[in-house]
């Protein structure tokens, strides 16, 4: 083989990171790199609650891919991943087909509503600057039509949020800080205002300590959130939402102006439709994050499964995750190119911290449990941590948070 070409589907947290870091790692003699992405940004997804609640400006989620990465050492190619051919080395796009040395899938994730009826329809999901920018501007013109239209109803208000994970509770964090601004932007009476959050398990956040995930529900609750555990989203209509209390024949109707749905994820369908095996879609990779079936082509982040050395369950798919990753996958590409042994994907957890809104959060870093403030002011620096790793200092005077504590 001559110069290798690299080719990496998409460009979040996993694919961006790769491109970085395979461009330091590489010389330009040594291989060829491509990005495809079907926008010519870049986002931070766990941002991306903050855009739909409207508590930021989408904009501060995304970056212009070419503003990040070296454009002198990697091609990019805006276009969307319609299928890979890996029989013949070859990324079908919607604009044309690129061929491939080694390729590296890192296509992310696609909202999973698990089949419920009407889910598809009427609610919404937080998945890309695109659904959270709508979500956003269908909450506000809510709040804006309620005075002005004289079909409105009080339900047009109420706010139902599926799931109680990581994304629903942080995006219920942002509802009760915007709230209040839009109840004063539209002279609307918060009283008339209701967020029903809706979960399927017993209790809020599952993978926390439960003292973290208590004081997380009863902060909410202060804030006039209502929890219904146990419960289950049976369908979403134009009206609202039906729900089941565990156990319990009768179905409940909530009517609500807005539904979003935040209790599921699977990866992206691209590797399990173009014929990769795949367990629950996604790739499980080998211990150097290659598919078993052709070690010429890689997976990470939310597309990838990796199980810890003699755990029955995976990893959660997380931003951390394919961080770390992209970091193995660029170390491991020098040593494939220098024909050394690889290095298995160790995966080093720093802990994780749920934000609450602006000004709290709760979370574990480094076995430290954290509340309040406090683990407010750590997200920030978990945000503002992977643009410094991402893009330098000057990436996060641009977009970080810290600046704005
Ligand atoms: P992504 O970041 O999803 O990137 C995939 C990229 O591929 C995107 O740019 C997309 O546009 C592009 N793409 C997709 N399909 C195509 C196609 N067909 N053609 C071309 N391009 C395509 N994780 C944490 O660790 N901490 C958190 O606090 C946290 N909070 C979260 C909050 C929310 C609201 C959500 C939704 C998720 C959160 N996560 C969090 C999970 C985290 O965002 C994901 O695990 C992470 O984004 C996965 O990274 P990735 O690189 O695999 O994919």
């Amino acid at each position: 083989m001559n110069k290798p070409k690299i080719v990496i589907l998409g460009a979040g947290y996993g694919g961006m990171m790769a491109t970085v870091r395979l461009t330091k790692e590489l010389s330009a003699d040594e291989a060829d790199i491509t990005l495809v992405n079907k926008h010519n940004y870049h986002y931070q997804t766990t941002w991306l609650h903050e855009a739909a609640a409207g508590t930021i400006h989408h904009d501060r989620t995304r970056m212009l891919i070419k503003n990040v990465i070296n454009t002198n050492r990697v091609h990019f190619v805006q276009d969307t991943v319609r299928s890979i051919d890996h029989k013949n080395n070859k990324v079908i796009l919607k604009n044309g087909e690129i061929d491939y040395d080694y390729l590296v899938i890192a296509l992310g994730f696609e909202s999973n509503t698990f089949g419920i009826k009407g889910l598809d329809e009427h609610a919404f999901a937080i998945r890309s600057v695109n659904t959270a920018r709508k979500i956003r501007e269908h909450i506000e013109y809510r709040f804006a039509s309620y005075n002005s239209d004289p079909d409105a109803k009080d339900s047009d208000l109420t706010i139902v949020v599926g799931g109680a994970g990581l994304s629903g509770v942080e995006f219920l964090g942002e509802l009760v800080d915007r709230i209040p601004e839009l109840c004063r932007e539209y002279d609307v009476d918060p009283k008339k205002v209701r967020i029903v959050d809706v979960e399927g398990m017993p209790f809020v956040l599952p993978p926390f300590d439960r003292t973290l995930a208590e004081y997380a529900q009863k902060y909410l609750e202060s804030k006039g959130v209502e929890f219904k555990l146990n419960t289950f989203i049976k369908e979403a209509t134009p009206e609202g939402v039906k729900v089941q209390l565990k156990g319990s024949e009768e179905l409940e109707e909530i009517k609500a102006g807005t539904v979003v749905w935040t209790g599921g994820v699977k990866a992206s369908h691209i590797p399990e439709d173009s014929g990769f095996e795949t367990n629950r879609g996604k790739i499980q990779v080998t211990p150097d994050l290659r598919s078993p079936e052709d070690d010429h082509v890689f997976a990470i982040g939310d597309v990838a499964v990796v199980f810890p050395p003699d755990a029955e369950r995976p990893y959660p798919p997380t931003a951390q995750i394919a961080i770390q990753e992209a970091e193995n996958l660029a170390k491991n590409f020098k040593h494939i190119l220098h024909g050394e042994p690889t290095e298995p994907f160790v995966y080093k957890p720093k802990g994780t911290v749920a934000s609450l809104g602006e000004k709290e959060a709760i979370g574990v870093v480094f076995d430290h449990k954290l509340t309040g403030k406090p683990a407010a002011a750590m997200k920030k620096v978990i945000d503002d941590r992977y643009l410094l790793m991402l893009g330098g200092v000057g990436l996060v005077l641009k977009k970080g948070k810290l600046k704005f504590l």
